[in-house]
């Protein structure tokens, strides 16, 4: 028989919640060593995702790059993957658990396992000054997953061909010179940069709101591997609307690809040096 609801039910409610993840418990990175490689880097590629529409990059390992936001109105979905093998790409849960559900200045996104490598490592966003607002929203999420063809045909019963996953595919199977079907099962859930994400407080439902860009803001990383990017220029502009559709307003996103002028030095640690043994206790 199942247990009917307890007479100290609030009392269970009431019990103080503990962060899964210290953060503090991380290896240390030396941040103000990757900012101010940063304050004196040169740009030495850059790439335009045009709306509704993604483009690819390539950061070398100590470099940085910095996707802006030249209009404002605009937000973007971020693949990542190890530039030497696809296999080791962006992992948006563990990040949202070892980080935040938002990443900002001085989060490190991480790559799945059995690696879980620090991908890059935010060194600076302009947009760290919006916090979290009353909704609970705040900006570059990594719970969202992308805008997609096949949600958009559950919702709605039509084709759309212009979602988040739908030009990230396009533009990786461009990139690597394979059909859209190989290269469709690399695309993976996204940092939403500049999206203003959150969920209900009272339903717990995922909700947007227009993003707080301005024109010029920016969100700059550090590579810590040799890593292929694909950033597409969302359907869904600034978000505060609709997506999966040409209604709104869509606008370029640009990255820039930056080399310090001196390798930049950061501290290592055994936690990232190594790895679990694997093995999984099994024989
Ligand atoms: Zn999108």
């Amino acid at each position: 028989m199942a247990n009917a609801i307890p007479s100290d039910a609030d009392e269970r409610r009431g019990v103080v919640p503990v962060v899964c993840y210290e953060t503090s418990r991380l290896p240390t990175l030396d941040l103000p060593a990757m900012q101010a490689g940063l304050a004196d880097a040169t740009v030495v590629d850059r790439v335009v995702a045009p709306p509704r529409d993604a483009a690819c990059f390539r950061v070398p390992a100590g470099h940085y790059f910095r996707i802006v936001n030249p209009n404002g109105h605009q937000v973007g979905d971020l693949n990542l993957w190890s530039a030497d093998n696809l296999e080791e790409r962006f992992y948006s849960g563990k990040t949202r658990q070892l980080q935040a559900s938002h990443i900002t200045t001085g989060d490190h996104v991480w790559s799945n396992m059995p690696h879980l490598n620090p991908l890059a490592t935010v060194v600076h966003d302009s947009l760290a000054w919006y916090g979290i607002d009353e909704y609970g929203g705040s900006v570059h999420d990594v719970i969202g997953t992308r805008c997609d063809p096949y949600t958009n045909y559950r919702l709605r019963g039509e084709d759309y061909h212009y979602c988040c996953h739908s030009n990230l595919t396009r533009a990786l199977a461009s990139h690597l010179g394979v059909s859209v079907e190989d290269a469709e099962p690399h695309v993976h859930d996204v940092i939403n940069v500049f999206m203003c994400t959150g969920f209900t407080l009272d339903t717990h439902q995922y909700f947007m709101k227009a993003t707080p860009a301005r024109a010029g803001d920016s969100i700059s990383f550090f590579a810590h591997k040799a890593l292929l990017g694909v950033l597409s220029a969302c359907p869904g502009g600034n978000c505060g609307s609709s997506h999966s559709d040409d209604a709104t307003p869509c606008f370029p996103l640009e990255v820039e690809v930056l080399e310090p002028a001196s390798p930049v030095a950061i501290a290592t640690d055994t936690r990232l040096t190594g790895r679990y043994v694997g093995g999984h206790g099994a024989g």
